[in-house]
């Protein structure tokens, strides 16, 4: 009866290990897990693991990051990781939109204006065409929205994008009131357990309006330790007790929104 909406299984911390965990979070209750694709190498990956398990869901995107990754300074970066390989990503919105009616959602898409912040425009480029490429097959968008929480919502809003997922945010409670009050959806990962801005959304939200995700190998309930879909119950649990609800009243809850944003 669990969901989790936000997972990056193509990853290299789960590297030869997706199938186990893709057991895992059948036998933790996990009805469904939506893969989400970064780019060209992740997108191909996410669709033929997808292939394998009935309970592995698609979602293909290009990832506000790599969407500049052909226009960053490389020679300035100073981030702890590489700077992310250029493709052509205009050619990759094609590839997306031409496999669309195998996908539950387009994304990850978004803005971030955390690891890159001098690129607005050009992010904002490339989510207003897989908004369009979504809006076209009808399906939701799954946003990342990092440092850029409002200019994502004024887009979607601006675009009449009516089916979307904030995953993960960082806004300020006022403004998720927003997002939820025009109809968009909030997902909270299992962090939760010990992060207090994401207990408020569980408690001050619409109830109709909540999903949880994992951002799986990211945000997991043990600070540094690698996450992954089994954890959404422990997430729910924190936003029941939060709430105070039950948790099967709130792991039912969620199953509903899911089942009204993606139709499974
Ligand atoms: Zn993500």
């Amino acid at each position: 009866m669990y969901v989790d909406v936000h997972a990056h299984l193509i990853h290299p911390s789960f590297a030869g290990e997706e199938d186990a965990v893709a057991a895992r979070a059948a036998a933790a209750g996990l009805d469904f897990v939506i893969v989400n694709g970064l780019e060209p190498r992740s997108n191909r990956a996410v669709l033929e693991l997808c292939d394998r398990h009935p309970h592995l869901l698609p979602a293909l995107g290009v990832y506000p990051v790599d969407a500049v990754a052909s226009k960053i300074d490389r020679a300035a970066w100073t981030h702890p990781f590489d700077p992310p390989a250029p493709f052509d990503v205009d050619a990759e919105i094609d590839y997306i939109d031409s496999v669309a009616d195998r996908l539950v959602a387009v994304g990850e898409c978004g803005l971030d204006q955390y690891w890159v912040t001098d690129q607005a425009e050009e992010q904002e480029r490339v989510l207003r065409r897989l908004c369009e490429v979504a809006m076209r097959h009808d399906l939701p968008v799954i946003l990342h929205t990092r440092k850029a929480e409002r200019r994502t919502l004024e887009i979607v809003r601006e675009l009449g994008v009516d089916k979307a997922d904030f995953h993960c945010f960082g806004g300020k409670l006022a403004l998720a009131r927003e997002v939820a009050e025009a109809g968009y959806y909030l997902s909270i990962p299992p962090v939760v357990v010990r992060a207090e801005a994401f207990q408020r959304y569980a408690l001050h939200l619409p109830l109709e309006r909540l999903l949880t995700e994992t951002d799986s190998p990211y945000m997991g309930p043990v600070r540094d330790a690698r996450n992954e879909p089994a954890n959404v119950p422990l997430g729910v649990a924190a936003m029941a007790e939060a709430r105070g609800i039950g948790a099967d009243a709130m792991a039912e809850a969620i199953r509903d929104n899911f089942r009204r944003l993606f139709g499974r």
